[in-house]
């Protein structure tokens, strides 16, 4: 056993699931192992080649200065400008910014994209700050990473809690030092400054058509078929309309405050609407259930599409659903995976079923430099072109090499990555 393993192994002994890095790590390490790259590569790998921390003073609004500690990470750019969201958020770690980095190198591999993973955070709590005030500090963090970013150096994008808002903001901020408009700086615009069409909806399109992929592969007629969806944000809610509109019955959802259910099938629509009017839907009912009772529902396919760490060792014996297809980054556990793999439940991880948002900024980014623009139906087009190519190729790996899917769609976006190095000469 190599330390990576012993590492996660003594985790577990002390009943902690090891941190997103490490884990990433240890999938990397396995998915290089299994393709028989040396520990050269590995190394090359395992944490981003470009790492950035900065401090942005901010003039608050009672005349005060703030000082907000923001981070850049640039994984690998042997394939092309790395490319990746910015997250504002209390809970934004070091750490955190390098994994998600790594995730989006894979995730770019996977669909064949031409870029290299980044991603960036800024710790603040935008829900407290003003208008202004996140105005003042979006445009501070573009001034101070504003060296190592650029539309063909690394490309950022909307995350948790940032919104096409802020990245119009930060697009202007960089065309006026830059001294020249530059839309692909950014994606996730408005339409209006080059956002494309379909980029809202692109992830719930993304794992609308990995669902599909994955039930034609086990037999699961989606008309009729009982889908439970953990989350009712921007990826469950949209989500939740296509699986209704494609004649599934959505049997569950859930909100931080808990979740429905009903087996004869929700109406997804009205749920919306009392969602756009009230913020949250659960508190609005009597008879709930609980996130987790959730999780456990007698459904066909499972879609975690809120947060971390939901499907883990505790409770992966009692998950029913024979598909479990990962909306949001990371709901599953190493272990977890492990007894769904062992279950025969087939599992579309995070890194392949929600990359249809990096896939519609990445047209994003073609049509800013064209300066020609699509109707939604291209975008839409397009995008189930790459996501049913992306999972073919991921499921034929998993097949032929026997291994579960999240360790083959990591092989297919390491082995993308090691060739590119290799070429290139740094390995
Ligand atoms: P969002 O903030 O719009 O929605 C999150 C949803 O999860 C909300 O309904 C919220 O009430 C619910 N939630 C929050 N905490 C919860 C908890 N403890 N238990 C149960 N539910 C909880 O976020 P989103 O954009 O829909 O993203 C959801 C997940 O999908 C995240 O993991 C995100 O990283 C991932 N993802 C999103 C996108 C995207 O483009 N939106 C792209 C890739 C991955």
């Amino acid at each position: 056993m190599d330390e990576k393993e012993k590492n996660n192994e003594q985790h577990q002994e002390r009943g902690k699931e090891p941190d997103v890095l490490d884990s990433t790590q240890t999938v990397i390490h396995k998915a290089l192992g299994k393709l028989g790259y040396s520990d050269e590569v590995y190394e090359l790998m395992k944490e981003p080649m470009r790492m950035m921390t900065v401090r942005i003073p901010v003039k608050m609004d009672d005349g005060s200065t703030q000082i907000f500690t923001g981070y850049r990470a640039q994984h690998n750019d042997a394939i092309g400008p790395t490319k990746g969201g910015v997250r504002f958020h209390p809970d934004v770690t070091e750490t955190e910014v390098k994994a998600l980095s790594i995730w989006m190198s894979l995730k770019a591999g996977i669909v064949n994209l031409p870029y290299g993973g980044g991603k960036g955070g800024i710790v603040c709590d935008p829900r407290n700050m003003s208008f202004p005030e996140v105005e003042r500090l979006s445009r501070g963090y573009v001034r101070a990473i504003s060296q190592i970013v650029g539309p063909t150096k690394d490309i950022p994008a909307p995350d948790v809690l940032t919104n096409s808002q802020i990245m119009a903001w930060m697009m202007d901020e960089y065309s006026r030092m830059k001294e020249f408009d530059s839309p692909g700086f950014i994606t996730g615009k408005p339409i209006v400054l080059g956002g494309s069409h379909g980029r809202e909806s692109a992830t719930a399109k993304g794992v609308t058509i990995s669902i599909k992929e994955a039930a034609k592969r086990k037999g699961i007629h989606l008309e009729g078929a009982r889908i439970a969806i953990q989350g009712f944000g921007n990826a469950g809610s949209f989500l939740a309309k296509f699986m209704h509109d494609a004649g599934a019955k959505v049997v569950g959802i859930s909100d931080v405050q808990g979740a429905l259910y009903d087996p004869e099938g929700l109406d997804v629509d009205y749920l919306l609407d009392r969602r756009d009017s009230f913020g949250t839907v659960s508190n609005l009912f009597k008879n709930t259930i609980s996130n987790h009772e959730l999780l456990e529902l007698e459904c066909d396919i499972l879609v975690p599409a809120a947060i971390e760490n939901q499907i883990t060792e505790e409770n992966a014996d009692r998950i029913k659903a024979n598909i479990v297809v990962e909306a949001a980054n990371g709901p599953t556990t190493m272990r977890a995976t492990e007894i769904l793999y062992d279950r025969g439940i087939l599992v579309v991880p995070d890194v392949l079923a929600s990359s249809g948002g990096v896939t519609v900024s990445y047209f994003e980014w073609v049509q800013n430099n064209q300066g020609y623009y699509w109707e939604e139906e291209e975008v839409e087009e397009k995008l189930e072109k790459l996501m049913v190519q992306a999972f073919d190729n991921v499921y034929r790996v998993a097949q032929m090499r026997n291994v579960d899917m999240r360790l083959a769609a990591y092989m297919v976006g390491v082995r993308k990555m090691a060739e590119a190095s290799r070429f290139r000469g740094w390995i």
